[in-house]
Formats: structure tokens, sequence, C-alpha cells
């Protein structure tokens, strides 16, 4: 896959050809490259961003140099996606990171100050893409987060395509709890099924602790997981103790009915 990123501080890009990415981008698996916008600027000093029309605080960013920068970069025969970096963008989620891990080339282009032109994005952008819901100085940062969680979906980048597949999202629920070595520490013990060796209750501990953790933390998320599956009579009762097991819980949770707490005599009688 080969995804280029135009930015005015493609020095704030080293991160991404470290570690893992760096060792695919070696391997030929990838190829991540910044491009900076300014050497399009046909401005005299090289400006990339002018004062808005209309008046308002803040610059925009110049649509000459970005719209030369995208035309150069995607050639003639361009296969692939042209995303902008923005808040106003769909927000990026597993499935959108799984859609864009199927295109053969991706160019992002990172805003800055109050934002671009639209004519820039209106004569070479496909699409927009947020984040997240809060605003950020520049799109470098989104640009790095979208760039690397679609290049770990690259076949052969993570060395383990399995560890791709059972992730929190990929799955439909969040990873349950990970343990390595020791089996204790500091009192706390690896849980008894994922050290006796037999691979069903493995895995039935595995769903089971992913559906608590989900139903606790994004119970929307978990209802459409159990509502797109077919469950096994044996996963059925799976879910069913994991329900008993919440169900539980919130009983230990409510306060004593009146009359049964553990105040004093006297507390009880005081009216
Ligand atoms: N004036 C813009 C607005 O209100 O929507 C915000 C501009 S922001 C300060 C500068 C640049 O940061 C944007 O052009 C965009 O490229 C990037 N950016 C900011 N927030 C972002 C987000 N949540 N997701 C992706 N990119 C973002």
């Amino acid at each position: 896959m080969k995804i280029t990123i135009l930015t005015i501080f493609p020095e704030m890009f080293a991160p991404l050809h470290l570690s893992m990415l760096g060792r695919a981008e070696k391997a030929g698996l990838l190829e991540i490259r910044e491009v900076n916008i300014r050497d399009y600027s046909k401005n005299k000093h090289h400006n990339t961003d002018d004062a808005p029309f209309g008046g308002g605080a803040g610059m925009v960013m110049l649509a000459q140099p970005i719209v030369d920068a995208i035309r150069d970069v995607q050639g003639e025969n361009f296969k692939g996606r042209r995303i902008y970096l923005s808040p106003r963008g769909e927000t990026l989620t597993q499935k959108k990171v799984e859609e864009l891990a199927g295109e053969e080339e991706l160019i992002l282009l990172c805003g800055h100050y109050e934002g671009v032109d639209q004519r820039a994005l209106d004569l070479c952008i496909d699409e927009e893409i947020s984040i997240g819901d809060y605003i950020l100085t520049g799109g470098e940062l989104g640009a790095m987060v979208l760039v690397d969680s679609v290049a770990r979906l690259v076949p052969g980048v993570l060395g383990c395509e399995e560890s791709a597949q059972t992730e929190s999202f990929s799955s439909g629920l969040l990873e349950h709890p990970q343990y390595t070595r020791p089996r204790e520490f500091e009192g706390l013990t690896v849980p008894e099924p994922l050290l006796n060796g037999n691979h069903a209750h493995i895995q039935d501990w595995q769903l089971s602790e992913s559906l608590y953790l989900t139903l606790k933390k994004r119970p929307e998320m978990a209802k459409a997981y159990l509502d797109a599956r077919k469950l096994t009579r044996h996963q059925k009762k799976v879910v069913d103790a994991v329900f008993e097991r919440i169900r539980q819980e919130e009983q230990a949770q409510q306060p004593p009915p009146v009359g049964q707490g553990a105040g004093t005599q006297e507390e009880e009688t005081c009216i």
C-alpha cells in the first residue's frame, strides 16, 4: 500500500517510520511518503496561507499549492482515495479503517489554521475524515492515527494476522484482559482457565470476559454483537452466565431494603 501525506510539517511524521511500520516499509509492504505543500507554492515567499475572504480570525490554506501537490502526487491513473483530515468529516471507526485498508493508495491532506480553501477540497478531495469530536491544531496527528490504524491491517505488517481479527472492534466485542508471566504478581493471579491448557475453556473464558466488558463499557456494541450472531447452545450458556454475573453484581450494589440496613438500633428508631 502506498500512502502520501501532504503537510507543511513533514518532520512531524518520523514516528511512522519506526517500529512495526518501519519494518514493513523496509520489507516493501508499505510506502509512506511525506510531501511538503510549501514546495508547490508559486508565491514569492512560498506562502501556503492567506487571510479569509469575508474577514474573521486566522488564516486559510491556499488552494493552489494543495491542488498542484495532489495532482503531481496522484499522477495519471490514480486508483485510490484522497482524504482531507477534518473535524467536519466522517468519524474514523474500525469499520472505516478496514475499508481504507483495501485501497491501493491513499493521499492524505493535513490542514492548518482555520482550514483549507474550499475549492481545493472541491477539486481534489474524495472524502473528509475526522478522528473525533474535538479540534486539533493541524491534521498531522489525525493523519498519523489514520495511517497507523490502516497500515497495521495490510497483510504481513503485523506478522500475525489473527491478532488484528480478534482485537477490540474487529471481533465485534471489546477484547478480554490479557496476562503474561509471572503467574502471580503482587498477590494477583492469572485466571485459572488460562493456565489449564484446555483450549475450549480458554475460548469460553475469553468470550465471557469480552462480553462482560463490552456490556459494562459499550452496551450498544454488545447488543449489536448479540443481535447479529446465531449462537451455539454452548455459547448461549456462556452468554447467559455473563448476564447472571452482571445481575448478581447489580443486586449486590442495591441498598438494603428499609429496616434491614447495617445502621444501629438507635439510628433505625430515630424519626
Ligand atoms: N476551523 C476549523 C473548524 O472549525 O472546523 C478547524 C481547523 S483546525 C484548527 C486545523 C486543521 O486541523 C484542520 O484543517 C484539520 O486538517 C485538522 N483537524 C482539526 N481537528 C481535527 C479532527 N478532529 N480530525 C481530523 N483533523 C482535524
